[in-house]
């Protein structure tokens, strides 16, 4: 593993080991790639989302692990982009060391396409109006010419053997990694919680919408996926606010006796809280 210390690759195998125990394995990579990146083009997908388009010569060589393979976006502080060590596997404590004037922000997303030859990456990002976190507010702000960097992590979906039953739930801002996996192996069935209808956009086929309106994040999303018939699913991928991504995999495990290890599942944001 190239240029990673000792304790450093340790550390990733013990972490890969410890949650395989618990949940579905996922797709690690060896090399964390990191680079500078410039916004290509910005269209608005509707009033909610922001698809950024980003050019980066090293994208051309670069090859995602898995369907939904996510980054971390390094947003620049005080107008300097600063990159933390590259020989760090883990990214937080390794920009934790960079002087606090200059330190990037950083927040996950999803590399909803890759195109090598041109260079380029899409993201879909979620600009939730009633909180003013780094990440939204980057994109919200983000018009071409603007530069960020980009940090690669991984990915969690592994491709499940023809003939298993796969259940993928999520929320808007797991869409993009939950189309991207349709995309790649069609035909699970699909469950997504948004808000309102405003925040529909095209999808693969299969989608089934649920509204959450005001109500907790989740209670939708798990109501729908309670009320399914019940049929045994050999693998589910549940993501997005931490209280969907807890309750859904509880309802598998509790109520329908799925093996936690069948379950992949990640709170991508968590309500009142900055995803840090
Ligand atoms: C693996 C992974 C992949 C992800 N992919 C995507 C993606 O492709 N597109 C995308 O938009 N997001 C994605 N996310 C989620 C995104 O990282 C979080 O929403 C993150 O909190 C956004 O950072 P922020 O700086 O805007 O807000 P933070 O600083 O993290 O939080 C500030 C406040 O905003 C609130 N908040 C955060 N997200 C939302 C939301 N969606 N709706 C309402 N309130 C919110 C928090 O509760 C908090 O109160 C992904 C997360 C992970 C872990």
């Amino acid at each position: 593993m190239g240029t990673y210390s000792a304790l450093d690759q340790f550390q990733h195998k013990v972490i890969g080991k410890v949650a395989s125990l618990v949940m579905a394995s996922v797709n690690q990579r060896d090399r964390f790639e990191q680079f500078p990146m410039t916004v290509a083009r910005v269209v608005a997908l509707n009033d909610h989302l922001r698809r950024i388009t980003f050019h980066a010569p090293e994208f051309a060589r670069w090859r995602t692990s898995g369907a939904d393979e996510y980054f971390g976006l390094l947003m620049p502080r005080g107008g300097e982009l600063a990159f933390p060590v590259a020989e760090r596997i883990n990214v937080r404590a390794a920009i934790a060391k960079l002087p606090a004037a200059t330190r990037p922000d950083l927040r996950w997303y999803t590399v909803r396409a890759l195109r090598t030859e041109v260079a380029e990456i899409d993201v879909d990002f979620v600009l939730h109006a009633d909180a003013h976190g780094p990440g939204s507010t980057w994109a919200a702000a983000a018009e071409p010419g603007a530069v960020a960097g980009f940090r690669a992590c991984g990915s969690t979906y592994r491709e499940q053997p023809a003939g298993h039953a796969r259940l993928l739930v999520g929320d808007e801002t797991a869409l993009p990694a939950l189309s991207a996996i349709l995309e790649a192996q069609p035909g699970a069935r699909a469950i997504v919680e948004v808000p309102d209808e405003s925040y529909l956009t095209p999808v693969p086929d299969g989608v089934e919408f649920v509204y959450r309106g005001s109500d907790e994040p989740g209670s939708r999303a798990l109501e729908a996926v309670a009320a399914l018939p019940p049929e045994d699913f050999d693998y589910a991928w549940a993501c997005g606010e931490s209280s969907l991504a807890t309750s859904v995999r509880r309802h598998l495990v509790k109520e329908r006796g799925l093996d936690r290890r069948k379950i992949m599942f990640s709170g991508y944001w968590k309500r009142g809280q900055a995803r840090t």
